[in-house]
């Protein structure tokens, strides 16, 4: 039997899972996860704390995750109080539950494309319609056609990503404004790398106060480098948080999640200390790659999308060959390369020169 036996959903047949390739290769530079591992202080505190809870497993985990999210309130800043936080699996749970409360059957999301593949993926697997609205040709996002994209499809759902995977492109405060004076229903805000953002990039989160469905979605497997805990979260209006109880499963965040992500919270000073290091890398490599002649979009996040490559496939390959494992993604002719360490870095760009 194979999969089209089955009496899968419609709308699922044909379709292909996401896929980043895992491979193990010595340079994984593909799904811009954070090169640095947790620090022997917090691996000590987390398995106390691990041993802590460890106990209690008997019991079900804290269906709201209430210490947790005022963790992360305390964390974003900006006022926000424990009742417009939320949090789940990654921020792809969260952005699921997004879509559950307020996407469905008869109902649309719009996203501007190319934008991370998921937001289509999950929009999809909820029943919800995909509309692809487009980006310029430097991937950056004209407001008043944003907007007037909006205004034209009235779609349920808007996605903003800030700063964009894979191309970087961060989003000015005033576009986003006019995203939700179009928009009649909630706009997303997708700010998975946000803390990577260059000086004077300001959060979507500076306007959540006067605009109650704007959701900003974060998460801790970039910047905290912790994408193995899966935590994910956002902060909305309180009336948001509420309507996303409704769709999630009870007690979907294990108490060893709660745990590992209250933990890397108390060691943010050390996590986020590697971002401004990255930051110098991301920067470091761009110039590179304009040294050498490529076009490389502007980046504000832990990863650089360059080209152009007629064949980028043979450019993909041959970077693997030597043993460096970057991303296929993107417009065709482009490549992404997420930052890794300066050791890294260098192989990345040693492998690159071969491969040119
Ligand atoms: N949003 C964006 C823009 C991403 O690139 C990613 C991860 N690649 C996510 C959300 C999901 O991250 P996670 O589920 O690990 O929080």
């Amino acid at each position: 039997m194979n999969l089209d036996d089955l009496p899968i959903r419609d709308d699922l047949r044909g379709k292909t899972p996401y896929g980043a390739p895992q491979i193990d290769v010595p340079v994984r530079l593909n799904t811009n996860e954070n090169p640095y591992p947790p620090s022997k202080a917090l691996v000590d505190d987390l398995a106390e704390e691990v041993r802590r809870v460890t106990g209690a497993l008997n019991r079900y985990p804290d269906r709201d995750a209430v210490e947790l999210r005022a963790d992360l309130a305390g964390y974003l800043g900006h006022g926000l109080t424990p009742d417009q936080v939320w949090a789940a699996n990654g921020s792809n749970e969260v952005l699921q539950q997004i879509l559950q409360a307020f996407g469905g059957h008869g109902r649309t999301a719009l996203g501007f494309e190319p934008s991370y593949s998921m937001h289509p993926i999950i929009t999809t697997g909820t029943s919800t319609e995909w509309i692809s609205g487009v980006r310029e040709d430097d991937f950056s996002l004209d407001a008043g056609k944003a907007a007037a994209a909006v205004a034209e499809h009235r779609p349920d759902i808007v996605f903003l990503t800030s700063p964009n995977n894979p191309t970087g492109t961060a989003l000015p405060l005033e576009t986003i404004v006019r995203v939700l004076e179009a928009a009649e229903g909630m706009v997303v805000v997708d700010e998975a790398y946000a803390e990577f953002a260059r000086e004077g990039t300001p959060s979507a989160l500076s306007l959540l106060p006067g605009h109650p469905r704007l959701i900003v979605t974060r998460t801790m497997s970039k910047a905290f480098a912790m994408a193995g805990t899966r935590l994910g979260y956002l902060a909305a209006h309180p009336a948001v948080v509420q309507a996303l109880l409704l769709v999630r499963l009870p007690y979907h965040l294990s108490t060893l999640t709660q745990a590992a992500a209250r933990v890397a919270l108390r060691h943010r000073a050390e996590l986020l200390g590697m971002v401004d290091t990255l930051r110098r890398e991301r920067d470091d490599t761009v110039s590179w790659l304009r040294g050498k002649g490529l076009t490389v979009a502007d980046s504000d996040a832990n990863f650089v999308l360059f080209g152009k490559f007629p064949e980028r496939r043979r450019v993909w390959e041959g970077l693997l060959a030597r043993g460096v494992l970057i991303r296929e993604v993107g417009p065709p002719e482009w490549l992404r390369v997420s930052i890794g360490t300066g050791e890294e870095m260098a192989a990345f760009r040693a492998a690159l020169e071969g491969v040119l």
